[in-house]
């Protein structure tokens, strides 16, 4: 008999498709990749160490997230550019207002986008190194 306090064991799927769907849908929703669980950051900006209901340890080694600012910083500057040759071509903004909306949202975009960047990495963490058969992450 399992009790509250008792880490739920997460169970993703062998196939990699259905694995990514489901970690993607978490992550999106900054929950544990894991176990779907949510309230995994203690703040804003900061991760917690494990996930509070499957009990993962989330940063197995130094420097694991660096790749989530790649992800942050490639997308959002990616759509700030995106909307702003948008912007140029649909409406008749001045270059000034341009520059001011450019720099409002390549600042802006990775502020907002960091905490889903960092379940991101999660997911293609768990899609390249599938948890168990010997990939050698670490849950605990
Ligand atoms: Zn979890």
């Amino acid at each position: 008999m399992s009790t509250l306090s008792e880490p739920l064991v997460p169970v993703l799927p062998a196939e990699t498709g259905k694995r990514t769907w489901i970690t993607f849908s978490r992550a999106i929703r900054r929950h544990c990749p894991y176990c779907g669980g949510g309230g995994i950051f203690s703040s804003y900006f900061t991760l917690k160490e494990r996930c509070p209901h499957c009990h993962t340890l989330f940063a197995y080694e130094d420097g694991y997230f660096l790749g989530s600012y790649v992800i942050n910083i490639g997308v959002t500057e990616l759509a700030a550019v995106g909307i702003v040759i948008w912007l140029m071509i649909a409406t008749s903004l001045s270059v000034l207002q341009l520059q001011i909306i450019g720099v409002i949202l390549a600042v802006g975009l990775p502020i907002a986008f960091y905490p889903v960047a960092v379940c991101l990495w999660m997911v293609l963490d768990l899609v390249v190194h599938p948890p168990g058969r010997g990939s050698g992450r670490p849950r605990q």
